[in-house]
């Protein structure tokens, strides 16, 4: 299918791209990558009276650390991302998760603010900038918007941005010492969306846990900042520690059924996540040995077996 017809204007400022916004409303779109935009007018899901091509923008694209803040802007592209060495050093979740998205082709042209903008609930991106605490920012007519990640994701497709403002950039605590990250997604194939993921940033001290933000992805309409990992904060984690943080999860996860997996397969993918998270994080070989899930005694490799056969999934 092709798309309808549509006008097109070049932005040739922020303030140019603004103000075409706000003349228009919801009638425009802006246009980044592309690469979730023109699939989606190609099959008439969407069909906006004007484009607003940004992406000449220079001054929305780069990568630079400030202090102790990582700053990316909306139009850096995947790929800049995943060879940046300030990402590599600063936010190594970022270049982990980044690998997971698509394929090259894609992650040529696809952007950071693109991908938060879209807001698919099986995105990588989206998750990692709730595990980072992000801070998203966004710009309008009447000023500057700064929104916390956690708040800005409001459901499928959705955000916190109107249709009169543009994300520019996202800002990112940078990595401190005794930081450790965890990135897993289960999907059919290396580069397809995600069944279920999550992204994982730690601050470890010893043993435990002194921090833990736990962003889990493709099981619920956004990502979602698992209140189930303070269970695990400042105590040793024991199977029966595991085991109650897992049960917690369980009573906020709201996954979706659809063709790829059902909300139980869903559900217990997270569940393996959650575990083999904890197991990297805190450098344990065999983490499972003696433990429990929901109430079963398991041990991990056979837990994702289970979770391979059930749907002849492979670990992308
Ligand atoms: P666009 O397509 O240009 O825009 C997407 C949406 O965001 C539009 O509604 C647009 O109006 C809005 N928008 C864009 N930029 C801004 C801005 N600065 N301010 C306000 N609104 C804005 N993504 C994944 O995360 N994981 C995957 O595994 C994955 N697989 C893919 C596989 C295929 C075959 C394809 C085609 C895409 C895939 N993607 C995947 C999507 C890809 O990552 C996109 O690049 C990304 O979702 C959108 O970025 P974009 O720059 O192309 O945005």
């Amino acid at each position: 299918m092709k798309a309808s017809a549509f006008s097109y204007a070049r932005a040739t400022s922020v303030g140019n791209a603004l103000e075409l916004l706000a003349a228009h409303g919801d009638k425009a779109k802006v246009l980044s990558g592309g690469q979730s935009l023109m699939p989606a007018m190609n099959l008439r899901l969407i069909a906006p009276e004007l484009i607003v091509d940004i992406g000449e923008l220079t001054e929305l694209r780069g990568i630079a650390v400030r202090g102790d803040f990582l700053n990316i802007g909306a139009l850096t592209r995947h790929a800049d991302l995943l060879k940046s060495p300030e990402i590599a050093t600063h936010a190594p979740l970022l270049t982990e998760a980044i690998a997971h998205i698509a394929h090259p082709a894609i992650r040529n042209r696809g952007t950071i603010g693109g991908s938060l903008a879209h807001a698919d609930p099986a995105s990588e991106l989206p998750a990692c900038m709730v595990a980072l605490n992000a801070t998203i920012v966004v710009r309008g007519r009447s000023g500057e918007r700064r929104i916390a990640a956690a708040d800005f994701f409001k459901g499928i497709y959705e955000t916190a941005l109107s249709a009169q403002e543009l994300l520019t950039a996202v800002e990112l605590p940078v990595a401190r010492e005794n930081s450790a990250h965890f990135f897993c997604e289960l999907a059919r194939r290396h580069g397809d969306y995600a069944i279920a993921g999550l992204a994982a940033q730690s601050i470890i001290a010893g043993d435990r846990f002194a921090e833990l933000r736990m962003a889990f992805f493709a099981v619920g309409d956004r990502p979602l900042l698992a209140k189930a990992a303070t269970k695990l904060l400042n105590v040793v984690v024991t199977p029966a520690v595991l085991s109650g943080a897992s049960a917690a999860l369980d009573e906020e996860l709201d996954p979706q059924e659809d063709q790829q997996a059902s909300a139980s397969m869903r559900r217990h993918l997270a569940k393996v996540l959650m575990t083999r998270c904890v197991s990297t994080l805190l450098g344990r070989p065999n983490p499972n040995a003696g433990g429990l899930i929901d109430g079963h005694r398991v041990n991990f490799a056979r837990c994702e077996r289970r979770a391979r056969r059930c749907a002849g999934f492979a670990a992308a």
